[in-house]
């Protein structure tokens, strides 16, 4: 009988990719890879530790398998068991932990051959839009972030790697491809000159970034990308706070008006150059002062989308032993503001849309609605009386605000 080996990932699209990455090996070694909830030899559970929600979760899940198949072998991984192994070795039904940087010995421990095989982007979400890792690592330590704990080996993909990986995925029908790592902007050699060499392929598909880092990157950088045409005019840009003394307190290096700034340079380049960002509300020591200045740079900004998230504190880091820690009071308070701040900027966004024709990838349909994501990131619905359009790209004229996103007319 065919071994079998179940996945649960939580956490990023790195994780995602990992995991889509050793179960590719597995198939390859002649083992038959089933859903999250099914009986399988193997259980491998690709942890995250950025919330206590996805701790708790790693936690039942890892119990939950067990009792579906006492026989089976419980294997964790990634950035719980790298931060906190010792939580992990006391949950009982766990038979081997692994970190960040050794997930590839699941192999090992198994005792299984690997056969060569190519591992391909992918997103699990979409068969229009595929990922590929170029990067790995951070170096950075804001001072709320338990990522380079978890995640401290700096590895960069070469960029003929990027780019055959790339011709594949465009050849078997993907029209979009995400650059992902975990500090993506930290790619040695910067990512100009991996969107430069990506722009040259021939065909018809766009290049996005999942985010890039203001830490990292500046308006002058962010120039430099702009020139490429096959680059969507979308960038997730985590700004994280909107007062300079907490941006500070967050070890994070630039300002608000650099951050601003960047946000200019896009929007002089294209006034509907839809930004996404994340915002933490109530870190330790945030006054009302400084949240106004979140709220009022968030006004500014115009963002597409914001991710508000309250402060939570993680260990290792050195935000989680400030003293003047926030009240559950003050935080779901302040979130709740800022997601309606966020919401009224994406609504303001958005207006400026109306009456635009935006090149929209089609990626699903619900109903008589179909669905997908124009360049600038919005999601647009729209009717149409065409067949089979998914992963076709479709010109939407757009003629509504419409739930998340935009209503539209197709051309
Ligand atoms: S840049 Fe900061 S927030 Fe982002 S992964 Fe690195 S340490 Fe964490």
């Amino acid at each position: 009988m065919q071994n079998t080996v179940s996945f649960f990932t939580l956490g990023c699209r790195v994780n995602q990719y990992e995991s889509h990455s050793l179960a590719e090996q597995f198939k390859a070694a002649g083992w038959l890879v089933v859903p999250e909830d099914d009986i399988a030899d193997v259980y491998i559970v690709n942890t995250c530790t950025v919330t206590h929600l996805a701790d708790r979760k790693s936690r039942q899940y890892i119990r939950r398998m067990k009792r579906l198949n006492p026989n089976a072998k419980v294997i964790v991984m990634g950035c719980y068991s790298e931060t906190n192994p010792a939580a992990i070795e006391k949950i009982e039904e766990v038979d081997y932990i692994l970190g960040t940087n050794d997930k590839e010995k699941v192999f090992d421990i198994l005792g299984i051959d690997r056969v060569p095989c190519r591992i391909l982007g992918f997103d699990p979400e979409s068969r229009t839009r595929a990922m590929i890792q170029i990067q790995s690592g951070c170096n950075r330590f804001c001072s709320y972030c338990v990522i380079p704990y978890a995640r401290n080996v700096m590895w960069s993909k070469p960029i003929p790697d990027i780019v055959s990986e790339a011709k594949e995925l465009i050849e078997s029908g993907y029209k979009e491809i995400v650059l992902t790592g975990i500090n993506t902007a930290l790619y040695e050699g910067g990512v100009e000159p991996v969107i430069k060499a990506l722009n040259e392929i021939p065909g018809d598909f766009r290049l996005r970034f999942g985010s890039l880092e203001p830490t990292v990157v500046d308006a002058e950088y962010v120039k430099t990308l702009l020139k490429y045409d096959k680059l969507c005019h979308h960038f997730h840009l985590s700004v994280q706070s909107g007062s300079d003394r907490i941006i500070k307190a967050m070890n994070r290096r630039y300002t608000a008006k650099e951050y601003l700034d960047i946000v200019k340079v896009c929007r002089d380049f294209d006034p509907l150059f839809g930004i996404t960002t994340d915002i933490i509300v109530a870190f330790p020591g945030e006054t009302d002062e400084d949240y106004q200045k979140s709220v009022d740079l968030i006004k500014k900004a115009e963002f597409l989308h914001v991710h508000a998230f309250p402060y939570s504190k993680r260990p290792f880091t050195k935000a989680a032993e400030y003293d003047d820690q926030l009240s559950p009071d003050v935080k779901k308070a302040r979130n709740k503001g800022l997601i309606l701040q966020g919401d009224e900027s994406s609504l303001a966004f958005r207006s400026k849309m109306l009456g635009t024709a935006q090149k929209v990838l089609v990626e699903t349909k619900s109903g008589k609605l179909w669905h997908g994501h124009a360049d600038n990131y919005t999601d647009v619905y729209f009717e149409s009386d065409k067949d089979d359009i998914i992963n076709t790209f479709q010109t939407i004229e757009i003629t509504e605000i419409y739930k998340d996103g935009v209503l539209g007319i197709a051309k």
